[in-house]
């Protein structure tokens, strides 16, 4: 479990994504309003990979409060509209939140990966 300091700090600490956010780093952008962001992952693992964000810092999905709802409503719906731009609709496609180390989660900002274009496997390894 992690302390109220751990947590503090991941919440006050600024991430590559808030830089993307920014603009202090370049990113391919597909979509943007005052609350979300979304482009593709710079280390794709299908020919669709996209990162969706909301603009304001939540560490992971450990983090979620109530409040945080329809933002996450939000991350999902904009995933969709994605998937239809990209054509990977019909075909399919993954949305995954990775959360903690089991999971593999390497940026301590909510995001949820949009990922097809491709077969893919499951399970997951
Ligand atoms: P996680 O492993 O935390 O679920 O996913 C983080 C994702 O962010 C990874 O798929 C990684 O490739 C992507 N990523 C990390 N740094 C950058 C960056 O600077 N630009 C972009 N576009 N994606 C990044």
């Amino acid at each position: 479990m992690q302390s109220t300091l751990t947590r503090d700090l991941l919440y006050m600490s600024e991430t590559i994504f808030d830089k993307i956010i920014s603009g202090e780093i370049q990113s391919d952008i597909v979509y943007e309003d005052s609350e979300v962001l979304a482009f593709r992952d710079i280390s794709p693992q299908a020919p669709t990979h996209i990162l969706i964000i909301p603009k304001n810092n939540i560490p992971t999905i450990n983090d979620l409060e109530e409040k945080d709802s329809n933002l996450i409503g939000k991350l999902v719906l904009t995933a969709k509209k994605i998937a239809e731009q990209e054509k990977i609709s019909e075909s399919g496609y993954r949305l995954v939140f990775n959360c903690n180390e089991h999971a593999g989660q390497t940026v301590f900002h909510v995001h949820l990966h949009l990922i097809g274009g491709r077969k893919l496997d499951w399970p997951p390894g």
